[in-house]
């Protein structure tokens, strides 16, 4: 655990958060500032910076995050939604600890922002 990082801390259950999901390797919860009225966010529990630190070794976890964001979204009554991972501050990531957005609810736009 990166001691300073605010989804660790949401991991490990030392900020609370509105968890929607959680097993050994990955945890959901609503994001704080919902941008769609399904707003969720997938975290491993372990510290990645980002997607771009997925590499062979750990490639496995990144399907599984996908796979279990299709899973909630069905659970949140939603069979259309999109997903996103930011890669760095000019991408728009702000917390620096992998997360993939899961947002539905609400028809999308192309391209985004
Ligand atoms: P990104 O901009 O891709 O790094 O996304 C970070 C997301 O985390 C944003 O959508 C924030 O609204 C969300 N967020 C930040 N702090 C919290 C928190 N304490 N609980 C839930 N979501 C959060
Ligand atoms: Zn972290």
């Amino acid at each position: 655990m990166a001691t300073e990082c605010l989804f660790c801390k949401i991991a490990a259950g030392d900020i609370p958060a509105e968890l929607i999901f959680e097993d050994d390797q990955v945890v959901a919860f609503r994001d704080i500032s919902p941008q769609a009225p399904v707003h969720f966010l997938i975290i491993p529990r372990k510290h990645l910076a980002g997607p771009a630190e997925i590499v062979e070794e750990n490639e496995a976890l990144a399907g599984h995050m996908i796979r279990v964001a299709g899973v909630v979204a069905k659970k949140e009554g939603i069979d259309d939604f999109r997903l996103v991972f930011n890669n760095g501050a000019e991408a728009g990531q702000t917390v620096f600890h992998i997360h993939l957005h899961v947002l539905g609810g609400r028809a999308m736009t192309w391209p985004p922002g």
